[in-house]
């Protein structure tokens, strides 16, 4: 037997890169501003631990758009790169120089915020461009240099009389391209990649008047000064520690996330873990709008705050993909397919710890602000509820704050309840019969008596209620749900003797006959005895159990967000 060793070669690796590396061109902004942004946390890095001798200032990241000369250009004042890390980063295809730094500087790097590591970010350019050039100088007494490269494996490297340490990338943009030398989509890729990184991004200036002075002359002029355009935030909400902000904070970076978005968020979450896996983020309740279809504010992912996407399928639990905000973990292996990432053991971790917070902030909202909670809870039942038909892990913890209001807006946990049913609603069985609406309006005189007889009505009004009751029911022995206008209601135990109908048998008889003509016999029950007086002289009822069918085969199929299937039951 003989082995061997694959030969790959540059020749004809590269053009498979430039075709098929990312399906999205557009990306190749994002990686190279994300290599100026670790080029520049390694001086960082390298400065705060003596390693390096030299200022570090206020630097910061410059992207400039040439469109007469078909050029963009990408300035940082990082670290820069000696002729020899460029022959060594650059030149070699798939040799990551940000994980060789994390190696080597293990322990004090792990916190430093270094992004890159496959190796493969900087070829993304020659998506875009047909000639890359690089222009860097390393912060280490040499010499700088030139690189280019036209695309094709051969390059050439020449001293360069840039004096200023870091690096120049500049694109020559390629004919199937040029969308990119227009600002208005640069802007827009800025806005959406780059909008939280850690190192300030200048993308041309802009005007900004200044304040009047208090001793202004009555035919003042406003004055106006050119500044730096800066169009990022380098320190969002999400990477402070949750004592560092107030309500007030959170309620900002909503807005500076959503800027469409003028409906407050119900309540955040600040998620921030560091064992077993890296993850921070802050998650909003919005206040959902009826129609959960056009939710389209979604989470947004990041990694060490460079946008990743707003696809977090299987990442979130699925009843959280209503929320709204950001997670940003380094942790999630993000270049493989949705199907593998859902069998991931650390992507499940993460999606548990994620329920697991949710659930815990549910709780103490509830503890420690009831009638708040209870107030809100019209506004997130519906996502609660479909956690906890959704989640197992979610579920165990809802008993904790999930509430049942009544039609009389009285709210009860499930073993409030329980204790309340157990005195006045049981059946023959010894079984806590819960009556409930699902509709006030409709259900009205069926409320109506049932409360005469000093019953709770419970109104269930979302539309998976059915699925909740049937696992309510399948999960508590002693427990029995019946809608108010079924047929159950008679086999409560009544506490005072009932009346009689004060119509003769005989009108009973024709009545009863009249009102099965109208209602088909085979679904429905025409009842004239046992009434109360002071209610409807009929009562027409149906069993509870053939409605509840009929429901949740209507509400079955296809997920209440149009996103998958509800579970089986
Ligand atoms: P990765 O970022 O995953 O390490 P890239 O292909 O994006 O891989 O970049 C390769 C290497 O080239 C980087 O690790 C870094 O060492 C070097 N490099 C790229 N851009 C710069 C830059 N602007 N300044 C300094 N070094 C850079
Ligand atoms: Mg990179």
């Amino acid at each position: 037997m003989a082995t061997g060793k694959i030969n790959v070669s540059v020749e004809n690796i590269f053009p498979l890169i430039k075709k098929f590396l990312y399906s999205d061109h557009e990306i190749f902004l994002r990686e190279l501003i994300s290599n100026a942004t670790d080029a520049t946390l390694k001086l960082k890095h390298l400065t705060n631990i003596g390693e390096a001798n030299v200022e570090y200032g206020n630097p910061m990241i410059e992207v400039k758009v040439d469109k007469e000369g078909k050029k963009i250009h990408i300035t940082d004042q990082g670290i820069g790169m000696t002729g020899e890390e460029v022959e060594k980063y650059i030149n070699q295809v798939a040799f990551s120089g940000a994980e060789e730094f994390l190696e080597k500087y293990k322990d004090s790097a792990k916190d430093s915020g270094i992004i890159g590591h496959f190796g493969l970010g900087f070829y993304s350019a020659f998506m875009v461009a047909e000639k890359v050039e690089i222009i860097t100088k390393s912060y280490k007494d040499e010499p700088a240099v030139h690189w280019i490269c036209d695309g094709s494996p051969e390059f050439t490297i020449e001293p360069a009389d840039k004096t200023e340490r870091g690096t120049e990338i500049i694109l020559h943009i390629a004919e199937d391209s040029t969308e990119f030398l227009e600002e208005n989509r640069i802007s827009e890729l800025l806005n959406k990649y780059n909008k939280f990184m850690p190192v300030p991004i200048k993308f041309g200036t802009r005007t900004e008047t200044l304040p009047k002075p208090e001793d202004a002359p009555e035919d003042y002029k406003e004055e106006t000064v050119e500044v730096d355009n800066i169009i990022n935030n380098p320190n969002p909400a999400w990477t402070k520690q949750p004592s560092d902000l107030e309500k007030e904070d959170y309620k900002n970076f909503y807005r500076e996330l959503y800027p469409m978005q003028f409906e407050e968020p119900l309540f955040h979450i600040h998620l921030n873990v560091d064992y077993p896996f890296n993850l921070t983020g802050i998650l909003y309740f919005p206040k959902l709008s009826a129609d959960l279809q056009v939710q389209k504010d979604k989470i947004q992912l990041y990694q060490n705050q460079v946008f990743v996407t707003d696809n977090v399928e299987g990442i979130v639990p699925e009843f959280l993909t209503m929320l709204r905000g950001v997670i940003d973990s380094p942790d999630i292996p993000l270049n493989v397919s949705r199907s593998y990432l859902q069998a991931d053991g650390a992507v499940k971790k993460i999606s548990n710890y994620i329920t697991r917070k949710v659930a815990d902030k549910l709780k103490s909202l509830f503890t420690e602000n009831r009638e708040d909670f209870e107030k809100k809870w019209n506004d997130i039942k519906i996502v609660l509820e479909y956690g906890m038909l959704s989640e197992p892990k979610f579920y165990e913890k809802a008993g904790a704050f999930v509430l049942y209001p009544t039609v009389d807006e009285k709210y009860f946990t499930l073993d409030e309840l329980k204790e309340k049913l157990a005195a006045t609603q049981t059946d023959k069985d010894g079984k806590l019969v819960v009556l409930y609406a699902s509709n006030k309006d409709e259900q009205h005189s069926y409320i109506a008596e049932a409360k005469d007889k000093g019953y709770e009505v419970l109104l269930l009004d979302s539309p998976i209620v059915s699925h909740l009751i049937q696992k309510l029911e399948a999960d508590n022995e002693n427990l029995t749900f019946a809608r108010v206008d079924a047929d159950h209601i008679d086999k409560l135990i009544q506490k005072e003797e009932e009346q009689l109908s004060k119509l003769s048998d005989e009108e009973k008889e024709t009545l009863k006959t009249t009102l099965e003509e109208i209602v088909p016999k085979t679904t429905y029950t025409v009842q004239l005895e046992a009434m109360d007086s002071n209610a409807a002289p009929f009562r027409i009822t149906q069993p509870e159990f053939m409605r509840r069918m009929k429901e949740m085969s209507q509400s079955g199929g296809g997920g209440m967000f149009g996103m998958g299937n509800m579970p089986e039951m």
